[in-house]
Order: C-alpha cells, then sequence, then structure tokens
C-alpha cells in the first residue's frame, strides 16, 4: 500500500513541506512543484519547452507562477494548489505528489542556502 499524505505546508513562500503516514518528510522549492504540474497546459507548455528551439512561453513570465495562493485536498488522493497567477487546475494524486517530493528532497543544508540567496537578493 502506498503512504498517505498527512500535511502539506509552506514554511516559506518558495517551499513546500510535506509529512506522509510512513514518516517520510521532504521540502522542495515550490518552482518544482509548480515545473511538474500534471494538467494538460504545462505539459504542453513542457513539451514546447523541450523542444530544439527552446521556446519560452508566455506563462512562464506571469508573476506568481510559482507561489502558491492555497493547496486543496481532494479527496483522499491528491492535492490541488491555487497558484497566484490564478493557475488552479493540477491534479496531483499522492502517488505523483510522493514522487516529486522523493526526487527533488533538499537537504537542510540546501534550504539554508535558498534562504541566504533569497536574504541576499531582497537587500539588493
Ligand atoms: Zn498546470
Amino acid at each position: 500500500m502506498s503512504a498517505n499524505l498527512r500535511k502539506i505546508s509552506t514554511p516559506e513562500p518558495y517551499l513546500v513541506e510535506t509529512v506522509w503516514s510512513d514518516g517520510f518528510t521532504s521540502t522542495i522549492k515550490t518552482e518544482v512543484l509548480r515545473d511538474n504540474c500534471p494538467c494538460a497546459d504545462c505539459n504542453e507548455d513542457k513539451a514546447k519547452k523541450d523542444s530544439k528551439f527552446g521556446f519560452i512561453s508566455l506563462s512562464n513570465l506571469k508573476p506568481g507562477k510559482n507561489a502558491i495562493a492555497k493547496i486543496e485536498v481532494v479527496g483522499n488522493y491528491a492535492i490541488t494548489p491555487t497558484w497566484k497567477d490564478g493557475h488552479d487546475t493540477g491534479i496531483y494524486t499522492f502517488e505523483l505528489l510522493r514522487q516529486i517530493f522523493e526526487d527533488n528532497k533538499l537537504s537542510d543544508e540546501d534550504i539554508l542556502k535558498i534562504k541566504e540567496l533569497r536574504e541576499k537578493s531582497k537587500n539588493n
């Protein structure tokens, strides 16, 4: 049986943290979650980006694209984040979510580094 999501939160506006029923915890960058959005629109964008012409879609330039406004749990099998650019059609099943959080898990050191960089860019 696969693990259930116990908790999902945003300890920082640019970080998402999950806690799972089997004890696994993981924090990733919100932009990684957005980049893995499983909806049809985003998959289309990804296909364009991956093309040999390196097309950059306009949706990648939208402000708030990588910031989460809210996260809703769908039934007991998936979550739907609403992003600050208004995007809310991505349904992440727990299975997909777990995969993303396993593949992109940040170490404590990574998280410190990201926080430091954020602070620096704020002061500039
Ligand atoms: Zn999407």
